[in-house]
């Protein structure tokens, strides 16, 4: 397999082509944020946080994951900004342990209230086993996550919104790193229009194929009639604000943070993702988060050789056969 010379994208990924001197058609075409404009979304993000502070119930409602980049995102709301914060948890039957601890103890020493929602393991298993085994999304979605995350991450969009509508919550914060998401979209008014529209991606899928039981999980009719003035703003901070793994980790720690030595190296908080990894690779031959490594290398936040190993690491079979068997799948291993 090669590689881009200057991200981490190899030449099995969708509709790459490379130039003479080995640079990927994504790197000649992905503007990288420079400091002016990270200086810009800062400044309309500060001016946000200012105009918001204090009318609601809560400032902001974060998607927590324990992992370290909600953490670290948490830490910046609630240390730096002062923001009163709910953490939404998704539990969906595969957090692990010490994530678990984490999520308790960090929004404790933090200030932050937390809701850990679980649906029953019995729907969840529905869900991953259909996405592990069928094609139900289109393959550009499937282009920057596994088919089991992008089933994870639409439902926790889904119930985020949900509750920031019902708690009449004005902010939705995400710890995206400034791979997995657009500076573009670092600060981004929602609205009923465009959940319509990501229902078709996802939640349409997933319930004509599963049915009505995961109605609940998404949003109803009535929820797309609620006044449009009424929808949150998202933010991803990371987006804007310092990245730097290393430093990140050491901050986190020094809060309390434990890194978890039962995931993937990929993930500080999911048991599921080393087997929708597996599954992506098997059927894709790419990582599902080279997107995502490339994005930050080229970013300059991280190393391209720590990137490149990073994409190139195969999973451990053991962590991948746990959750094939708590899903009732066969992975031939
Ligand atoms: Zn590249």
């Amino acid at each position: 397999m090669n590689f881009c010379t200057k991200c981490v994208l190899p030449d099995t990924f969708p509709g790459i082509s490379f130039d003479e001197g080995g640079v990927c058609n994504y790197c000649r075409n992905t503007p990288v944020p420079d400091a002016e404009e990270k200086r810009v979304h800062l400044e309309k993000f500060e001016a946000l946080l200012e105009s918001r502070r204090s009318k609601h119930p809560f400032d902001v409602l974060l998607a927590y994951s324990g992992g370290k980049d909600s953490t670290y995102t948490l830490s910046i709301l609630t240390r730096r900004y002062k923001l009163k914060v709910l953490a939404f948890v998704f539990d969906n039957g595969f957090v692990s342990a010490q994530a678990l601890q984490n999520i308790r103890h960090m929004t404790d020493t933090l200030g932050a209230a937390c809701i850990i929602f679980r649906p029953p393991f019995e729907i969840m298993k529905r869900a991953f086993g259909l996405a592990a085994s069928t094609d139900i999304y289109s393959p550009k979605t499937l282009d920057r996550a596994s088919s089991i995350c992008t089933t994870c991450i639409g439902m926790v969009k889904a119930m985020i919104l949900k509750t920031a509508l019902s708690y009449d919550i004005p902010l939705v914060a995400f710890g995206w790193s400034p791979g997995q998401a657009p500076i573009s979209s670092a600060i981004m008014q929602t609205n009923p229009r465009l959940q319509r529209f990501s229902h078709r991606t996802i939640r349409d899928p997933l319930i004509e194929r599963i049915g009505g039981d995961l109605k609940p999980y998404f949003l109803s009719d009535a929820d797309l009639e609620v006044d449009a003035s009424k929808w949150p703003v998202n933010i991803h901070p990371l987006a804007f604000l310092e990245y730097d793994e290393e430093e990140i980790l050491k901050d986190i720690a020094s809060l309390g943070w434990v890194k978890p030595l039962d995931t993937d190296p990929n993930s500080t908080n999911c048991l599921l993702n080393a087997l929708a990894n597996y599954l992506h690779r098997e059927r894709f031959r790419f990582h599902p988060y080279a997107w995502e490594i490339a994005g930050i290398v080229r970013s300059g936040c991280m190393e391209r050789s720590l990137g490149l190993s990073k994409v190139c690491e195969e999973e451990d079979m053991q962590m991948v056969n746990y959750a094939a068997s708590l899903l009732g799948i066969d992975v031939g291993r």
